[in-house]
């Protein structure tokens, strides 16, 4: 198993910073409507690994189809750092876009595909 480390990531303009505990192996690529757009590359935590560090004020909740997942961005710059939604079992998870991570090397993870858009 690889080790949970404590990463820091947020938007592009900095209003949203968020602090979170993950392994980063492996993070996955979804090929549904919105994660194919956006480019996201994602790994989920509970809710309970997750902090928001700052920016609260600047998110922008985007919904669609079953409007189970906030799909958050930065309204300044639009950036979608993380979401929020709920598990198979109806815990809290968040969504972590691995690309708003500072200081991960994206070359060296290991990319899963999922395929979101068959769910
Ligand atoms: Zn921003």
């Amino acid at each position: 198993m690889p080790e949970m480390q404590t990463y820091r990531g947020g938007c592009h303009c900095g209003r949203v910073r968020y602090q979170v505990a993950a392994t980063l192996d492996p993070v996955l690529s979804c090929n549904c409507s919105i994660c194919q757009k956006r480019g996201y590359l994602l790994t989920f935590v509970p809710r309970a690994q997750f902090k928001l560090l700052s920016g609260e004020d600047a998110l922008t909740d985007y919904q669609f189809n079953k409007k189970v997942v906030h799909h958050l961005f930065c309204a300044n710059c639009g950036i979608s750092s993380f979401g929020t939604g709920t598990g198979p079992d109806q815990s809290e998870m968040v969504s972590i876009n691995v690309r708003c991570l500072d200081d991960v090397d994206l070359d060296a993870l290991t990319v899963t595909s999922f395929d979101g858009k068959s769910l």
